[in-house]
């Protein structure tokens, strides 16, 4: 996995790697994290598909809390939108509008 060091804006292969190899910022928390906010997008999929929807929910904004990504914005836009809920669509369209305007 790759991941941009936040110091040197540079790629980094975070692997095993704790450090970048451009300047020696620590990296592997920013695994840690990547990692975590994956997890979440997992199962916020896993809860759609059996139809729990608000934890679904929960789980999409945890990992967009973690890491910004177009999957969090897409999947809670869905459970938000299977919630009905008035609120949280028009800021999961944000979200998710953002995401595409930053590529
Ligand atoms: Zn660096």
């Amino acid at each position: 996995m790759n991941v941009l060091c936040p110091v040197c804006q540079k790629s980094v292969r975070t692997g095993h790697a704790r450090r970048c190899r451009h300047c020696g910022c620590e990296v592997a928390i920013l695994r840690k994290i990547h990692e975590s906010a994956q997890e979440s997008i997992l199962l916020a999929l896993k809860s759609l598909r059996i139809g729990h929807d608000a934890i679904a929910h929960d789980f999409a904004h945890e990992s967009w809390g973690l890491r910004r990504s177009r999957q969090a914005a897409a999947i809670g836009l869905l459970a938000a939108v299977a919630l009905a809920d008035p609120v949280e669509i028009p800021r999961w369209m944000r979200r998710r509008r953002s995401m595409l305007q930053a590529e």
